[in-house]
């Protein structure tokens, strides 16, 4: 019998806001529940740290440069083939609920699903509205129940039917601006959680996008990001506006000898400070005190969906795989956002379980990237992976069976567009199991028309096992000279491999390198 699978995704979650992780900042008992009767995955990583090119590259397993969804502005063509297509067309049942963000109207809708209903853009955590096939309308309510109840719906109906389903629940939340349930109003109170030891990063010794980038919890927030009231006025009163044509202001780094006082939406409370570092540290306080509350709404979703499978008696033969768009900075490096290859918003976090046939409590660290998944669904499914997807299925890594010739290497590429609110550069580089060589080429719009911006392009390398948090860039030592070469060998094949356009000349770099060695 074919299994069920069930795909849950959600938007922006670390992998530290999950204790099976192991960072200890929060509980989540339903999603631990997969770790421990499945496998935890450490070494999943996203071909490009934002949502809806990550989302295409789940759906078709391609990489971004040949499905075409390079950026949040280039919107799928849903008349391409993708998994879901492939598993209707294979016998499953298919469905998606939740968050879309592949663009909107009869071009870009989702198509490959029997019944599908998502949320337009980023959507709303309150009433939001949803787009059926039939039309669109608001459904009152918190997103996440209400994404978890229509997933539980369509198992339920779906539960003993003729054939095996497919059912992707991608959930609105913790993206920003992290409005959580009231039952969550008493967990995690700000002040209570650990600062991350890279908070007060200075961003020395590494490439200058690091350093410009605009994702700073002190200085790049926005009051409703915070639950705090945007004051009214001017810049000189309430702060620069994120970007020109929103009416959304920044909560200003606070300079030493200035005070502030600002106003909490909900309660009405009013905190003042003097001290910048404080303010800076209240800041990271409220921003994960409401991440970690948006998180627990999912966890009870993940328990909704796992108990329905165990009163249908469907657990054994269903697969149930938990994961996010990409990773995200929790305070790491002073940053609250995602986009960059760096190690906190690259990894996404990935458990699965398959009581068939994947050992509890396993832990794999072989490394995958999210255009393996359709490979996976379609392996597990009993169907052919089509020539054109460029992922392989993780079923040996899964099944602790890993093929010799595994690669373990990750590629990622960030295509920099109309990202005034962000300032994240343009950059590609390849993981393997220790070493990340990074190139940024610092275009403006990359592919859709080269602007540079003016920064010179600049490497990095890192060794990931004695530097795990990335700050010490290693590309202009001569001790690594060696190590360098060779990862840009590594990035240079895996480029031919996956027929990617190059920004460097690896002749030129080499030459450069062999002079300063
Ligand atoms: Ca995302």
């Amino acid at each position: 019998m074919r299994p069920n699978i069930i795909f849950i995704l959600c938007d922006d979650h670390a992998s530290r806001a999950i204790s099976a992780y192991g960072a200890g900042i929060n509980h989540t008992p339903h999603i631990d529940r997969l770790a421990a009767e499945g496998m935890r995955h450490d070494a999943t990583y996203v071909t490009n740290s934002i949502c809806t090119p990550s989302r295409a590259a789940i759906l078709t397993g391609t990489h971004n440069h040949v499905n075409c969804v390079t950026t949040l502005d280039t919107h799928i063509d849903n008349r391409l083939p993708n998994v879901a297509k492939h598993l209707r067309a294979g016998g499953y049942a298919t469905g998606i609920f939740g968050k879309w963000h592949l663009g909107e109207g009869v071009a870009h809708e989702p198509t490959g699903f029997d019944e599908w209903a998502v949320v337009p853009g980023q959507g709303d955590y309150w009433d939001p509205a949803f787009i059926f096939p039939e039309g669109r309308r608001r459904i009152p309510g918190y997103a996440t129940d209400i994404i978890t109840e229509m997933s539980v719906d369509f198992i339920e109906r779906r539960a003993g039917g003729e054939k095996p389903f497919f059912m992707m629940c991608h959930h609105k939340a913790p993206h920003r601006n992290w409005q959580y349930h009231p039952r969550y109003r008493d967990i995690h109170a700000p002040g209570t959680i650990p600062l991350p030891a890279t908070f007060d990063d200075d961003y020395s010794n590494r490439a200058k996008a690091a350093e410009v980038a605009k994702m700073r919890v002190r200085s790049d927030m926005v009051y409703e990001d915070l639950g705090l009231v945007q004051p009214e006025g001017g810049a000189d009163i309430a702060g620069p506006l994120m970007v020109d044509d929103w009416h959304m202001r920044k909560v200003p780094e606070l300079a030493p000898g200035e005070t502030i006082s600002v106003l909490c939406a909900e309660t009405g409370e009013r905190f003042s400070f003097d001290d910048p570092q404080a303010f800076a540290e209240f800041k990271y306080q409220r921003y994960m005190s409401r991440y970690l509350r948006t998180v627990q709404a999912i966890d009870d979703g993940v328990g909704r969906i796992l108990e329905t499978l165990d009163d249908r008696g469907l657990t054994e033969n269903t697969i149930v795989i938990y994961t996010s768009d990409q990773g995200f900075f929790l305070g790491e490096h002073g940053w609250f956002d995602k986009r960059f290859m760096y190690e906190e918003s690259y990894q996404m976090p990935f458990l699965v379980r398959y009581p068939a046939a994947i050992p509890a409590g396993a832990t794999s660290k072989d490394i995958a990237c999210n255009v393996d998944f359709a490979p996976t669904f379609l392996d597990y499914a009993g169907l052919p992976v089509p020539s054109y997807m460029q992922g392989r299925s993780m079923r040996g890594v899964l099944e602790g069976t890993t093929p010799g010739d595994w690669d373990q290497l990750a590629y990622h590429r960030y295509w920099m567009h109309n990202d005034a609110i962000h300032e994240a550069w343009a950059h590609y580089g390849v993981r393997d199991q220790r070493w990340k060589l990074i190139y940024w080429y610092n275009d403006d719009l990359g592919q859709l028309g080269a602007r540079p911006n003016g920064a010179a392009p600049e490497w990095e390398l890192f060794d990931c096992e004695a530097d795990p948090y990335e700050l010490t860039n290693l590309a202009s030592d001569p001790a690594h000279a060696g190590v360098f070469a060779e990862m840009l060998a590594k990035l240079d094949a895996k480029m031919a491999e996956i027929g990617d356009v190059a920004e460097h000349d690896s002749a030129a770099v080499l030459a450069a390198l062999g002079g300063a060695g």
